[in-house]
């Protein structure tokens, strides 16, 4: 498998110096995009930032020049924002484990997708859910639950909100809603 790359010149944050755009692809249809800074002083103040997007529903990655200090800062808030999301994750868990067990119990696999599916709109096909949940027992697939995506189905099938958890997860959001701003801002253009 080979690749073909394309490199391209493009004029660096500071406006002296420039940094090469690499386009590669390959006989399957791949393709990657990476970024070099050839300005010396541009590699000092300035930090590569990757990200995950999504076009026209296709995950695409894309690249933004960062000024070094907000970029650290942003990525110590991402690492925080992640780390209180899977605290509140592991609270929920700890609290309301039981309960969804004792409320899925000795309920057919299917009526227990159709309660997670009406919690969750976008949630796995019932064959999927079949496939994912072979072989599990109730706890099991209760556990699955405790994540951010599943979430509502276990505040749904609770028939309340567990304030501690929701406020806990505000607080993450808005750590990362901090982290995206700051990178926002920092950009070069
Ligand atoms: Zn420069």
């Amino acid at each position: 498998m080979s690749w073909d790359s394309f490199e391209s010149k493009e004029t660096c944050p500071c406006g002296r110096g420039t940094y090469r755009v690499v386009l590669s692809s390959n006989d399957w249809g791949q393709s990657r995009t990476e970024w070099h800074m050839d300005c010396r002083s541009c590699k000092s103040a300035y930090s590569l930032h990757t990200f995950e997007y999504y076009s026209n529903g296709l995950r695409d990655e894309g690249h933004a020049w960062v000024r070094t200090g907000p970029y650290k800062e942003a990525k110590q808030l991402e690492r925080e924002a992640l780390a209180v999301k899977e605290q509140a994750l592991a609270l929920a868990k700890k609290k309301h484990l039981g309960s969804i067990v004792a409320r899925l119990d000795g309920i057919s696999k299917k009526r227990i997708w159709s309660a997670i599916h009406a919690a969750v709109p976008n949630y796995k096909s019932l064959g999927t859910f079949y496939l994912h949940t072979k072989g599990m027992v109730t706890r099991e697939i209760a556990s699955t639950l405790f994540s951010d995506f599943e979430l509502q189905a276990v505040w749904k099938l609770l028939g309340v909100q567990d304030k501690e958890v929701t406020q806990m997860l505000a607080s993450a959001a808005s750590l990362q809603k901090k982290s995206e701003v700051l990178l926002r801002t920092n950009s070069a253009r």
